[in-house]
């Protein structure tokens, strides 16, 4: 069976320097699919001379012709990766659920507009102006440009990857910097599948470079690697201290997008039908391996009963079954690692007290698979196991409270700030709380939207920097200020400052 296997495997390798190419240590890993638990996709893996590799490629094409071309020009490229993403969503979709378990009906729509991030900043790149400035000096034209950072180094995880791969990458190129990405060691066919669409565009060599391996032997060296100028990762809280640490080395600007423990708090005068869809879109979608999942949710006394009987019984009926069939509302999870992890918080957390409402196990009608119930755990307070920690999976921790106040305390005594979800008729109410609420993205009446319009980002243990949005344009610049002296007078003094 395994021979079998590996003569239908694909093969992926590094795209450096616009060539797909082995590593040069000639090493790989596999990826399993996560609904079958077979191997599937084999990778090249990284190691610091490929990294160096990669790095070196990027840096003489910043040093080229891509960051000297027209703005205009740059965004006619974006055009068309966004192009290639629209005509190539049934393809990225297949793969991206194959290698991570995601449904199918989610990442061929997420393929599909996630090519509006690239049109959003190549409509965006020729907007950017400098500025003429007020001088407060005679004779002095003073004016500021925008000018690119360099070689960017993007670390992803392997969730959401075209997402999380567009918001770095259109922002980066759009204003003339180069990449290398790094995907996850886990799952990353998608991004492969990515470089391929991405060479057939044509971009000048060097300009997008995408490489996969471990931590330690990749992601650390590309990190502190001296000709980075700036780093932009997206992952778990306890690999962005060693990324900032490893920013040291190079002094790279950085940003951060990480996990989250997102609360939702359902006030009793919430539209209940509404409130019912938008908990189990924030935490039973995509198997609730989303970093802004509304893991914790608050119910308000008078309406707490009947809403875990509501939010139960429809967790129950949920489709649990492989991911490219489309009847399925749950896939598996990506990794054995997470299922393991969720089975012991759970089983703790029973064993501290939280009260199993439904799921808590593996399906037992299914015999092959990562697949894990939703579940619904109630808990006394947020210091259990499952409403302390990140678990990406479907793992609903349920507590009370009592009116406005209660829930703006308990909602902001959590050590990340990612999302938060409020679902309650009243704006008055609504508005409050979202503004009370020390989170990046407040959903009210609603979960688990995203757009190239909408900045991203967290507070607290979430991270810092934003991603989307039109702001996040200069995160990828540095100003330059130009003095012009338009005097005809020889400079005066030139022992003091002026
Ligand atoms: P992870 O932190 O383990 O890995 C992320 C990436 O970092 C991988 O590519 C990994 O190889 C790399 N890495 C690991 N060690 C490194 C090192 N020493 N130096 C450089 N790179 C290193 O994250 P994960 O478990 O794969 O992903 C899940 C996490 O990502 C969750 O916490 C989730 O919430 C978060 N996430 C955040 C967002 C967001 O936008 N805020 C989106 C999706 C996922």
């Amino acid at each position: 069976r395994k021979k079998i296997f590996k003569s239908i495997m694909e093969n992926y390798k590094l795209y450096i320097n616009g060539n797909f190419k082995d590593s040069s240590s000639k090493n790989t890993f596999t990826s399993i699919d996560p609904s079958t638990e077979e191997p599937w996709a084999s990778f090249a893996e990284a190691n610091a001379d490929d990294v160096n590799a990669a790095v070196e490629s990027a840096y003489n094409a910043f040093r080229g012709d891509w960051s000297k071309l027209f703005p205009t020009q740059r965004g006619q490229y974006l055009r068309a990766i966004g192009d290639q993403l629209k005509e190539n969503a049934e393809l990225l979709g297949t793969i991206e659920t194959r290698d991570t378990g995601k449904m199918f009906k989610e990442t061929k729509f997420q393929a599909n507009y996630i090519a509006e991030f690239y049109y959003y900043y190549a409509g965006l790149v020729d907007k950017i102006e400098g500025t003429t400035l007020p001088i407060d000096k005679p004779d002095m034209q003073v004016f500021t440009t925008r000018e690119p950072i360099g070689v960017v180094a993007a670390i992803i995880p392997w969730n959401s990857q075209m997402f999380l791969a567009a918001v770095k990458l259109a922002p980066a190129l759009a204003m003339g910097n180069t990449v290398v990405i790094k995907a996850s060691e886990v799952a990353p066919a998608p991004l492969f599948e990515l470089a391929k669409l991405i060479d057939k565009v044509g971009l000048p060599k060097g300009v997008i470079n995408i490489i996969s391996g471990f931590g330690e032997d990749c992601g650390k060296v590309l990190t502190s690697h001296p000709k980075v100028d700036r780093i932009a990762f997206t992952g778990g809280v306890h690999t962005a201290k060693h990324i900032v640490r490893n920013s040291a080395e190079n002094l790279s600007q950085v940003t951060l997008e990480l996990g989250g423990k997102s609360p939702v708090a359902v006030f009793k005068d919430a539209n209940i039908d509404n409130a019912l869809n938008g908990v189990t879109a924030s935490i039973f979608g995509a198997s609730g391996q989303s970093c802004i999942a509304g893991s914790r949710l608050y119910l308000e006394d008078e309406i707490y009963n009947e809403f875990i009987d509501k939010i139960s019984s429809k967790a129950k009926q949920i489709k649990i079954g492989p991911p490219m069939e489309k009847e399925t509302q749950m896939g598996p999870l990506c990794t054995l690692k997470q299922l393991t992890n969720i089975e012991e918080k759970v089983k703790q957390t029973v064993q501290e007290g939280g009260e199993l409402i439904t799921g808590g196990e593996r399906p037992k009608e299914i015999n092959q698979g990562w697949y894990y119930k939703p579940t619904i755990i109630a808990c006394d307070h947020h210091n259990l196991p499952t409403a302390e920690h990140e678990l990406f999976g479907p793992v609903l921790s349920v507590m009370k409270f009592s009116g406005e106040e209660e829930v703006i305390k308990l909602m902001n005594d959590n050590s990340y700030g990612l999302a938060a979800g409020v679902f309650s008729e009243n704006n008055g109410t609504a508005l409050r709380v979202s503004k009370a609420v020390r989170a990046g993205i407040l959903f009210v009446n609603t979960y688990r939207l995203i757009s190239p319009v909408a900045p991203f980002g967290g507070f607290k243990n979430s991270g810092f920097g934003r991603e989307s949005g039109m702001e996040v344009i200069k995160d990828y610049s540095r100003i330059k200020t130009t003095w012009i002296n338009t005097s005809k007078q020889v400079m005066g003094d030139p022992f003091i400052i002026r």
